[in-house]
């Protein structure tokens, strides 16, 4: 899932997955033993409480709709009287649509959404670990995301701040399971409380909230994007970046010079940035010299995507309209 899905938990899953990413990174060691800092007791506030007002709000801010429709309401509705920052975590693997609506999303706001710098873009990150993320190994949130954000708000030195992520319970099953209220691990010894504060809405409550305050959703929801993130994240549709070829006619060598980096550190001299059943096995185009089995590179996906036999597939963006948004965005 992509970069509206910072998952900053209790959890100790996620909190293990924490800890081994942080031994990797070389910036910011922790003295703190995990075992140590996994006690806090668990956020007892209720669903409709509000932070204290002397808690400082740190507002996750993606350039998403619905990190959008959480940030207005904070300033604008909430009436709440507490310090907010709104934080963005760029993994320099961003369109530069989403880089300008942040800016767009600032004047709104009349406060700057500021830039919490992770020790690498997605590109060196992938080089690093010799080989791209993926569902099952997806150190891109921990390294681009989390940790960031963790230095970030350890950097503040800021009076017991809530962290306010943008997520809705409609999205998906997971996070139809999460509560409003919750912890997460902190500076390396310290808990955070967690506050989603748009979990239940709608996504007519977003769009909303955007029309009243006269704020256009990010441009990249008018391309086909079901998300905003990395462009493309790992996770991104079939049909969804076939829209982004059809869309950016600088993103399939942008891929290729990707993959052609990430290989040269690959110790198998070859490394793609989709997982090999993305597409059908007839289009695969290279082999896994550690494996023996096909895999597809991006050109393999273009040809998949694009290719005329294909067309049917894809019958949600065949005519490609002038809007091609999943959420209705054009009137
Ligand atoms: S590729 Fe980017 S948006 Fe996707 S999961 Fe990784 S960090 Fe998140």
């Amino acid at each position: 899932m992509p970069d509206d899905d910072i998952v900053l938990t209790s959890d100790p899953r996620q909190i293990g997955l924490f800890m081994e990413e942080m031994e990797d990174c070389d910036a910011f060691e922790s003295t703190t033993q995990p075992s140590s800092i996994i006690k806090r007791p668990k956020n007892n506030r209720k669903e409709g409480d509000l932070p204290s007002p002397d808690q400082e709000l740190v507002v996750a801010t993606s350039g998403g709709k619905d990190s959008a429709a959480m940030a207005l309401w904070l300033r604008f509705e909430s009436g709440l009287p507490n310090p907010m920052h709104f934080v963005f975590n760029n993994t320099g693997h961003e369109h530069p649509f989403t880089l300008g609506y942040l800016k767009t999303l600032g004047d709104v706001l009349g406060q700057e959404v500021e830039e919490a710098p992770a020790q690498y873009t997605f590109l060196e990150l992938a080089i690093k670990k010799k080989r791209f993320p993926s569902s099952m190994t997806r150190f891109c949130t921990e390294h681009l995301k989390i940790l960031p954000m963790q230095r970030w708000i350890a950097e503040q030195n800021l009076i017991d701040p809530v962290i306010c992520q943008g997520v809705r319970a409609e999205e998906s099953a997971r996070r139809a399971k999460m509560p409003v209220w919750d912890n997460t691990l902190g500076d390396f010894g310290n808990f955070y409380d967690i506050w989603r504060p748009v979990l239940r809405w709608s996504v007519e409550e977003v769009f909303a909230i955007h029309k009243r305050h006269d704020l256009e959703p990010n441009p990249l929801y008018k391309m086909g994007a079901g998300r905003v993130g990395c462009w493309p994240c790992i996770h991104v549709g079939l049909g969804e970046l076939r829209n982004a070829f059809r869309r950016d006619a600088d993103l399939l060598d942008r891929l290729r010079h990707m993959e052609a980096e990430v290989g040269k550190a690959s110790p198998r001299g070859i490394a793609t940035i989709f997982r090999p059943n993305f597409v059908p096995e007839r289009f695969h185009d290279a082999v896994d010299s550690v494996s023996g089995k096909t895999i597809c590179t991006i050109d393999a996906v273009h040809a998949y995507l694009m290719g005329t036999d294909n067309l049917t597939l894809f019958d949600d963006d065949e005519d490609v309209p002038t809007c091609m948004s999943q959420y209705g965005l054009c009137e």
